[in-house]
């Protein structure tokens, strides 16, 4: 490990990877080796956690593609030298930002959508003009070892490397000294992360995670608002970390809301046999999950197959924050359903609790939204819909707080492996004598002036 970090500085400070022609040409060479193997990938996935095709393509790869397509057509943009205003103590002067790369990147990934948080990150920082070490999840092997052949038999170690394995890998890395760590995965992992990089003083985004709630109001369209939420909380078997982790919703329409969600559930026929489901991803999740469901506040749902790695969707219901599934961020296809009447204490039990990725608000009332909107700090959310925020680049995606420390996506994903170097350039032909000695009432009196004080 120390001697890859070693050579991907080394292949760095040649400023290769400054070019922005090489930028682009490894990154269209990566779509290329993506699609070629579009096969590999696909099955490596399905046999992890029997992820479907359509599902692969919907949430993992064609984010991908679009990542690189909008870094290629943007890359110049984003590097350029932006001039701005010099401020009148400096006159005669120019001023302007340079981006520069920051320089050898470490990237962790998680295994919920394991391509596209392993290379979506990637992806950016390539764009940025940093070397990656790319350390995938280990929890689904398969998609670990397709991306670690798939970049170590084309690209050069000195600049793209993934490295494959577990805890004890992943510590050792954290030992080496990187220009830029990008974490992504649970709330304790992030906190090992931050205090490896705090070592070295390496600038850190972590993608974190936490509980998630949407808020589903009197006044909302119901229908609509329950079939985008189950939708979200269901999709990859609620191994989301933007999902819904927990519903409130109001006295008045809560049977309606059970009603319609069972329905939707009911209709949308999970199954693996449809592939219209996935795996929980291993037998740990499973038991932590199934400890999860108390039979006496189960809905719909409930049941599991240990062996199948299945837990059917599961509505729980007569649920307070003293519930063992309030204890902790849930990652799997449970939803309990809290009721609210006063709007004002359901917001501030969520305040009470730490800073969530996402919230959603399911509402026709213009004052409520802005309320919670108001009132909530949280990563990222959506009016009326859940998770399709994340689906727009032209918005940072990231938490707060516990949630998470920066963003990415577009060209908030360049910035997170960019540095911008302040530039402030002058001419010789005048040398204005304020700042020098003799300090004098007059010069101070001047220097007042410039400043708007007296
Ligand atoms: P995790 O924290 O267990 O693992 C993430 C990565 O850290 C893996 O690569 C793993 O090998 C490594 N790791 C695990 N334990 C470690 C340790 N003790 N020391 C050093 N490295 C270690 O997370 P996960 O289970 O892969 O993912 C689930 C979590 O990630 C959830 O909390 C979820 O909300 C969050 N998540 C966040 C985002 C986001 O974009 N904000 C996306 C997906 C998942």
């Amino acid at each position: 490990m120390k001697q890859i970090v070693h050579k991907q500085r080394e292949f760095f400070l040649t400023n290769t990877t400054k070019d922005i022609d090489f930028r682009i040409e490894q990154l269209k060479k990566l779509e290329r080796i993506l699609k070629e193997n579009d096969a590999l990938l696909n099955e490596a996935i399905y046999a992890d956690f029997k992820k479907s095709s359509f599902d692969t393509y919907t949430n993992e790869l064609s984010i991908l593609y679009h990542d690189i397509r909008e870094a290629c057509k943007n890359v110049k943009k984003w590097s350029v030298v932006k001039k701005v205003k010099t401020n009148l103590i400096n006159f005669p002067a120019k001023s302007y930002v340079m981006p520069e790369p920051l320089g050898v990147a470490l990237i962790i990934g998680a295994w919920n959508y394991p391509y596209q948080l392993s290379l979506a990150p990637a992806i950016a920082a390539i764009a940025a003009g940093n070397t990656v070490v790319l350390k995938p999840s280990e929890l689904p092997l398969n998609t670990s070892h397709a991306m670690a052949k798939l970049i170590n038999e084309n690209f050069e170690p000195h600049f793209f490397k993934v490295l494959e394995g577990g805890i004890a890998e992943t510590t050792e890395l954290l030992n080496q000294k990187f220009d830029k760590i990008f974490f992504t995965g649970s709330v304790p992992v992030g906190k090992i992360v931050y205090q490896a990089a705090a070592k070295n003083l390496t600038p850190v985004t972590l993608e974190l995670g936490g509980k998630s709630p949407a808020f589903f109001t009197e006044n909302c369209n119901l229908k609509i608002a329950v079939k985008r939420m189950i939708w979200a909380k269901y999709l990859n078997a609620g191994q989301t970390c933007i999902a819904p982790d927990y519903v409130f919703v109001h006295k008045t329409i809560k049977d309606d809301f059970l009603k319609i969600a069972k329905e939707e559930i009911e209709k949308s026929n999970f199954s693996f046999v449809n592939d219209n489901y996935v795996q929980i991803i291993n037998e740990k999740n499973m038991l932590r999950l199934i400890g999860l469901i108390d039979e006496e506040k189960v809905y719909l749902g409930g049941s599991y197959t240990l062996e199948e790695r299945f837990i059917a969707p599961t509505l729980m219901t007569n649920i307070s924050f003293e519930d063992k599934v309030m204890q902790e961020e849930i990652f799997g296809p449970i939803l309990p359903v809290l009721e609210y009447e006063d709007l004002d204490k359901a917001i501030a039990q969520v305040k009470a609790r730490p800073k969530p990725l996402s919230c959603y608000v399911f509402t026709k009332e213009k004052q409520v939204k802005e309320k919670i909107l108001h009132e909530i700090s949280f990563g990222s959310g959506a009016i009326n819909d859940a998770m399709m925020q994340i689906t727009n680049s032209n918005m940072p995606f990231g938490g707060v707080g516990e949630s998470g420390t920066g963003a990415y996506h577009g060209e908030d994903g360049f910035k997170a492996f960019t540095h911008y170097k302040s530039i402030l350039e002058k001419p010789t032909w005048l040398e204005p004598g304020l700042k020098y000695y003799p300090h004098t009432k007059r010069k101070l009196g001047w220097i007042k002036f410039m400043f708007g004080g007296k």
